[in-house]
C-alpha cells in the first residue's frame, strides 16, 4: 500500500503503518486530500505491483545510516521517529510506532526493509519495519485485501502540533473468501444497527437542542415500549409485585444515607439547589436544599418499605416500577439508546427471608426466560456472577456465612429451573451475587441486559428489618432485579436481534391493508370492522390489534415494498376479485396466502 501511495504522490510523507485488527493502516502526509475514488485507484497499483517480480531485501544498519537514508529520502517523520529513539529510547513511542520500527536497543542496530524489483533493481518503498512479517512477497498474492476507507489524523496524535495526516485503512484476511465473509457480516451488521433501524422504523431520535444522550421516542417507538411495559407489568403483577411511584430528585441526605454519594458520585450529576431563577428559597446561610437527580430508584424504594413495620408474614414484599434515572456520561460514549444521559428502568425490588430466596430468584428467573421467548430475543448467555475472595480483598472483603448462603440459594434456583449458565468469578457486585442476562451487540460487544441482583450491604443502612416469628427483629435479603435493565438499552437490542422484526403482539403497526383500486371501498370497509374487533390475549391481554390501510393511488408493488421496509408483519391485499370470493390476500415474511374474511379474526388471533 505504501509503494503504491508513493508510486501515485511521489511527495507523500510517511508516517507509521501498524497492524490493527483485521488489517492495518498507515499514515502518510499528501500533496492533497484523498477522495473516495482514489482507493480502487490504488489498489489496482497494489495488485499491479504484486504481479511484479518483488523482493523484501532486509538490511541491518548503524542509527548513523539510518539517518543518512532517511535524509536522502527525504522523509521528515522517519527523521523525527530515529532521533525520539536515540535521544529518550522506545519510551518516547507509542506503542504503534515502537511496533512498526525495527530497532535492536541493546545492539543499536536498526532494520530496513525495501520492496525492490528483482528484474530491474528498483526500489520501490523503503521503511523502518522489524519485520519479517512474511516469507515472502509471493505470499501477499494470496491474500483476501482491500483499502476499506480513509480518514484524517495527527502526527503521533499530536493535535497541538497540528501536522495532519491521512490514514489509510486497509482489510487483510488470510484468503479472498474471508475477506468476503467479514465484509458480508460487517453488511448485515450495520443494517441490524439499532440507530439505522430506530430511524428507518421512526422508532426514536435525538434532537441536539433536546440533549445528546436524551432519546425522544416517537409514535411507534411510544407504541413499542409501552405493549413492552404493559407486557412485563402483567408478567410482575401475577407475581405478587406491586406497582409504585417516586420521583426524579431526592435530597442529598438521601443519596449520603444510600452511599452513592461516596461511591457512585462520577455517575451522578451537580446538585439541583431547590431555590427559583430569581433565588428566592435561601435559608438564612444563603444556601437552598440541596436535591440530586436520583441514579437509582432503590433509596426511594427502601423508604415505601419503611413506610410501616413489617413481618415475616408480609414477605416476600415485592416492590416494581418503571424509574426514570439520570446517570452522567461522557459525550463521546454516548450512542443511540445503548449509553444515554436518561433512561428508565423496570426496576423491582424484593425484601424476603433468607428462607424465601431460592424461590424469589427461581420465579425471576422463569419469568424472564420465558419474556426473551415471547420479545424474540433467542441468543442470550445466563452468567452466573460470583466474587472472587481471592484475588479482590478490597471488593469483596472477607467471604462471610450470608455470601456462602446466598450463592447455594442462587445455584439451587438455577439448577432446579434446569437452565444452561455459566459461572463468572469476579463479576458479582461489592455486595453480593448477581445472576446477568448477557447479551450481544451488532459490533460484538457485550452487555448485561437483565439482572437479579442480592445485596446484603444496604438493610443496614436503611435499618430495614422485619419482625420474624420469633418476635425478634431481622434484616432481609433485599433482591434488585431488571428484567429490561434500561427500557432503552434493552429495545436497542431487542431491535438489533430481530433486526426490526418484532413479533406479531409488538409490533407498532401490526396489519397493513394495501388496496388494489377504490372499487374494494364498501369491502375494506367490511375487513376493518373485524379488525377493529380483534383484540389478542396472548402473551400480553388486552392487546387491542393496530393496523392502518394504504388506499393512495401507486401501484401495488411500491405499496407492497413500503410495508416490507416499515417490518410490518402481516399485510392484507385487497382487489376487486377479493369480494365476490369473500376473501383476502395475506402476506407474511415467508408466506402468502387466501384467507376467507369470516376466518380473518381467527387467523391473525392465532399467530
Ligand atoms: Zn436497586
Amino acid at each position: 500500500m505504501a509503494a503504491a501511495v508513493k508510486d501515485m504522490f511521489p511527495e507523500a510523507r510517511f508516517g507509521v503503518g501498524p497492524v490493527i485488527e483485521n488489517g492495518c493502516y498507515y499514515d502518510f502526509i499528501l500533496p492533497r486530500t484523498l477522495i473516495p475514488e482514489d482507493l480502487p485507484l490504488l489498489e489496482e497499483k497494489i495488485v499491479a505491483l504484486l504481479k511484479r517480480n518483488l523482493i523484501f531485501k532486509v538490511q541491518e544498519v548503524t542509527f548513523e545510516r539510518a539517518i543518512e537514508i532517511f535524509t536522502e529520502l527525504k522523509q521528515p517523520l522517519k527523521l523525527e521517529l530515529l532521533n525520539d529513539l536515540a535521544t529518550r529510547g522506545t519510551t518516547s513511542m507509542s506503542q504503534e510506532e515502537a511496533e512498526t520500527i525495527g530497532i535492536d536497543l541493546l545492539n543499536l542496530k536498526i532494520t530496513i526493509y525495501r520492496l525492490e524489483d528483482e528484474d530491474t533493481g528498483e526500489d520501490l518503498f523503503v521503511d523502518l519495519c522489524r519485520g519479517p512479517h512474511i516469507k515472502s512477497v509471493q505470499e501477499l498474492g494470496k491474500l483476501g485485501f482491500k483499502l476499506d476507507k480513509f480518514s484524517g489524523s495527527y502526527w503521533r496524535g499530536d493535535q497541538k502540533r497540528n501536522i495532519k495526516m491521512q490514514r489509510i485503512y486497509a482489510l487483510v484476511f488470510n484468503t479472498q473468501s474471508d475477506l468476503n465473509n467479514f465484509l458480508y457480516q460487517r453488511e448485515e451488521a450495520q443494517k441490524r444497527d439499532h440507530r439505522l433501524l430506530g430511524q428507518q422504523l421512526e422508532i426514536f431520535t435525538i434532537h441536539e437542542e433536546v440533549g445528546a444522550g436524551l432519546p425522544l421516542y416517537l409514535p411507534k417507538g411510544g407504541l413499542i415500549r409501552r405493549t413492552l411495559e404493559s407486557y412485563c407489568w402483567q408478567e410482575a403483577k401475577k407475581a405478587g409485585y406491586q406497582y409504585v411511584y417516586t420521583p426524579h430528585i431526592g435530597k442529598s441526605d438521601l443519596f449520603a444515607r444510600s452511599g452513592h454519594l461516596d461511591h457512585y458520585r462520577d455517575g451522578m450529576y451537580a446538585p439541583i439547589e431547590m431555590i427559583n431563577l430569581k433565588g428566592e428559597g435561601k435559608d438564612e446561610t444563603g444556601k437552598g436544599e440541596v436535591f440530586y437527580l436520583k441514579p437509582m430508584n432503590c433509596p426511594m424504594h427502601h423508604y415505601i418499605y419503611l413506610y410501616k413495620p413489617r413481618s415475616y408474614r408480609d414477605l416476600p414484599y415485592r416492590l416494581y416500577e418503571y424509574g426514570t434515572v439520570y446517570r452522567y456520561e461522557e459525550s463521546g460514549v454516548l450512542t443511540g439508546l445503548i449509553r444515554v444521559r436518561g433512561f428508565t428502568q423496570n426496576d423491582a425490588h424484593v425484601y424476603c427471608t433468607p428462607e424465601q430466596l431460592t424461590e424469589v430468584i427461581g420465579e425471576a428467573i422463569n419469568r424472564f426466560t420465558r419474556a426473551y421467548k415471547d420479545i424474540g430475543i433467542t441468543d442470550y448467555k445466563i452468567r452466573f456472577s460470583l466474587p472472587d475472595f481471592e484475588n479482590d480483598k478490597e471488593k469483596y472483603g472477607e467471604e462471610t456465612q450470608e455470601w456462602r448462603d446466598s450463592i447455594r440459594d442462587m445455584r439451587k434456583a438455577l439448577d432446579a429451573l434446569g437452565v444452561d449458565y455459566y459461572d463468572a468469578i469476579g463479576e458479582a457486585a461489592f455486595y453480593g451475587p448477581k445472576i446477568d442476562f448477557q447479551v450481544k451487540n451488532v459490533n460484538g460487544k457485550e452487555d448485561t441486559l437483565s439482572t437479579i441482583q442480592v445485596d446484603y450491604s444496604i438493610a443496614p443502612k436503611f435499618n430495614i428489618t422485619y419482625k420474624d416469628k420469633d418476635g425478634k427483629d431481622k434484616v432481609p435479603v433485599i433482591i434488585h432485579m431488571a428484567l429490561m435493565g434500561s427500557i432503552d438499552r434493552f429495545m436497542a437490542f431487542m431491535l438489533e436481534m430481530t433486526g426490526g422484526r418484532l413479533p406479531f403482539w409488538l409490533a407498532p403497526e401490526q396489519v397493513r391493508i394495501l388496496t388494489i383500486n377504490d372499487q374494494v371501498e364498501d369491502y375494506v370497509r367490511q375487513i376493518k370492522s373485524v379488525l377493529d374487533s380483534i383484540v389478542l390475549m396472548k402473551p400480553l391481554k388486552y392487546n387491542e390489534l393496530r393496523y392502518t390501510i394504504d388506499n393512495n393511488n401507486e401501484s401495488l408493488s411500491k405499496k407492497i415494498r413500503e410495508a416490507e421496509l416499515q417490518k410490518i408483519p402481516v399485510i392484507l391485499i385487497v382487489g376487486p376479485k377479493d369480494i365476490e370470493a369473500h376473501e383476502i390476500s395475506v402476506r407474511m415474511q415467508n408466506k402468502e396466502e387466501k384467507v376467507k374474511l369470516e376466518d380473518l379474526k381467527n387467523w391473525l388471533e392465532s399467530i
